[in-house]
C-alpha cells in the first residue's frame, strides 16, 4: 500500500464549544469547518496544520462510539489517519497481512473523504483510519 502523509489527527471531546477556543486562542489556528457526520452520531470540527489537520469529535448521541470512548478513557487522542492512494487495495492488503479491520468496506467520512478504520488491536492500541480523497 502506499500511505502518502497523515491526513488528520482526530480528539474526542465532550463539547466543541468548550475545545474549539484552545485551539484558536491558544494555538491560533482556524476553525474552517464544523460538520456533522450523521452516519457515526458525530459533529467534527477541523483545523488546518501545515498538510495535516486535526478534528476534534464530539458525539452526538449516547450511542455514538465517541460517547463511549469519552465515559471509558476521558477526553483526548482518538484516532490518526492517514491518506492512503486506492483505499480498496489498502484494506485488502491489510487484511491478507492479518490486520482486523473494523470496517470491510470504506464508507463516507467527513469532508466527502471515503474512509475505513482498522482495529485497535491489531495497529499497536492506536484506532488508525485510512482516508482516500476521491473528490
Ligand atoms: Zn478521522
Amino acid at each position: 500500500m502506499k500511505v502518502t502523509h497523515i491526513e488528520h489527527i482526530g480528539i474526542a471531546v465532550r463539547s466543541l464549544d468548550e475545545a474549539i477556543p484552545y485551539w484558536e486562542n491558544i494555538l491560533g489556528l482556524k476553525c474552517y469547518k464544523i460538520e456533522e457526520v450523521a452516519d457515526q452520531k458525530v459533529r467534527t470540527a477541523f483545523f488546518k496544520v501545515g498538510d495535516a489537520k486535526i478534528e476534534l469529535l464530539e458525539a452526538t448521541s449516547p450511542e455514538s462510539t465517541v460517547a463511549k470512548f469519552i465515559e471509558t478513557r476521558g477526553e483526548g487522542f482518538h484516532h490518526l489517519a492517514f491518506a492512503v492512494e486506492n483505499i480498496e487495495s489498502a484494506l485488502t492488503e491489510a487484511e491478507e497481512k492479518g490486520v482486523r479491520l473494523i470496517d470491510k468496506e470504506p464508507r463516507k467520512g467527513a469532508e466527502g473523504m471515503t474512509i475505513a478504520f482498522l482495529h485497535p488491536k491489531s495497529t499497536g492500541g492506536v484506532l488508525t483510519e485510512f482516508c482516500e480523497d476521491k473528490n
